[in-house]
């Protein structure tokens, strides 16, 4: 324990020797970041946006799993003809139904009416869409339990091989644009779908049970989906967030919306000593310390870069550029705990207007889950 807070202690020695140097360089007076370290805050800092993130991260992993468990046991009962323990269907599982999702948002935009069946998996994309409008692809490093996984097998891999690796630029862009045609691909397939069309698939035997479907899909894994999760497992361990920077057209999709974010990583080159930690630090490998704003849809508000600069309100998540010569220096960012406080209150806000209006729950009579769930293998494609 004690030779391990050495180490850190002579990092930080090391960190803030080369903050120095780089401030020199830079012939710019450095004001610290009050409380940092070699540039950091410590993790139990209320301040340290990086902690807050991981404690959502872990709240929302948390809440994944016994979403996921509970909508096993209620599926198993019937599935068991009653013969085993019920729980009520949590209706959180209608966050990993994305194309119904997309489906009931087209439904209601042509309708304006709140779609019947699964409304909850509309609803929650739009908060998530809400969320990238306002605080870029925050759902993706702050929520998303795909992205957490993907975040951890990274960390694993660094840990493993002392270092991330990256395709190089002439792949790395070709690569990035997958997700958009993955995106293209489903929205071609929803976008010009007549609202009778999706009403009749929604309300069909295969469309009512959606969420067994699924579940069915993950029980039942084919060789080909096996392999791919296999190679993007191991894949990950090797460049980080390999998933959501390259595939996950989700993410592709609050991607766009988060253009119009009007908060975002900016910096003050007038107090910013170039010392690069803030580019060093950004999983997304972007240049942060060459932009005055971040406008890249690549940009997931991790804060990392922000959690690295060791000046004081250089570099923030704002909706206005910090300014001011060092020392005399202005800046209005969001810090960690209001970020989460944000997220909570579109998640929460979202969730409490879907009860209280009663389009949380799909609750149809007991007797279609009692004879479409023992059946849904046999259910194909409507
Ligand atoms: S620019 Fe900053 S906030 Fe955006 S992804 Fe990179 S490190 Fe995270
Ligand atoms: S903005 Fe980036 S380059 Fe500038 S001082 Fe902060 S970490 Fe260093």
């Amino acid at each position: 324990m004690n030779s391990h807070l050495k180490q850190i202690n002579a990092q930080n020695n090391d960190a803030d020797d080369d903050i120095d140097k780089a401030a020199t360089r830079s012939r710019k007076k450095l004001i610290r970041r009050p409380g940092t370290k070699g540039g950091k805050l410590p993790w139990n800092s209320q301040q340290n946006a990086k902690t807050w993130r991981h404690v959502a991260q872990s709240v929302f992993v948390v809440i994944n799993i016994y979403i996921c468990v509970t909508f096993y046991i209620w599926v198993r009962f019937y599935e068991t003809g009653g013969n085993s323990l019920y729980l009520e269907r949590p209706a959180g599982i209608e966050g990993w139904l994305p194309i119904a999702g997309l489906m009931n948002l087209k439904y209601f935009l042509e309708t304006w009416n709140i779609p019947p069946i699964h409304a909850a998996s509309m609803l929650l994309l739009v908060a998530f869409l809400a969320m990238g409008l306002l605080l870029k692809k925050a759902f993706c490093s702050w929520l998303c339990p795909v992205g957490t996984l993907s975040e951890a097998l990274g960390a694993l891999g660094k840990k493993l091989f002392g270092r991330h690796f990256s395709p190089p630029r002439w792949l790395d862009i070709p690569l990035r644009s997958l997700k958009y045609l993955l995106l293209a691909f489903f929205l071609y397939l929803v976008v010009p779908m007549p609202v009778q069309a999706i009403q009749g698939f929604l309300m069909s035997p295969y469309g009512l049970i959606a969420d067994v479907k699924m579940l069915n899909f993950f029980r039942n894994i084919g060789q080909v989906t096996l392999i791919s999760v296999i190679v993007l497992t191991i894949g990950s361990l090797f460049v980080q967030n390999l998933w959501c920077r390259y595939l996950c057209p989700y993410g592709a999709l609050i991607g766009l919306f988060s253009l119009f974010s009007p908060f975002k990583v900016r910096r003050n080159p007038d107090s910013c000593i170039d010392c690069g930690k803030c580019a060093k630090a950004c999983p997304s490998r972007i240049p942060v310390d060459r932009l005055i704003q971040v406008r890249t849809v690549e940009c997931t508000a991790c804060m990392s870069c922000v959690e690295s600069c060791p000046a004081k309100d250089t570099l923030v998540f704002s909706a206005f550029r910090p300014k001011g010569q060092p020392g005399a220096t202005r800046s209005a960012g969001l810090s960690g705990m209001a970020i989460a406080l944000i997220l909570t209150l579109i998640l929460g806000g979202t969730i409490g207007y879907a009860k209280l209006a009663g389009h949380w729950d799909t609750k149809l009579p007991e007797q279609f889950y009692q004879r479409l769930i023992p059946q849904s293998q046999m259910l194909g494609h409507p």
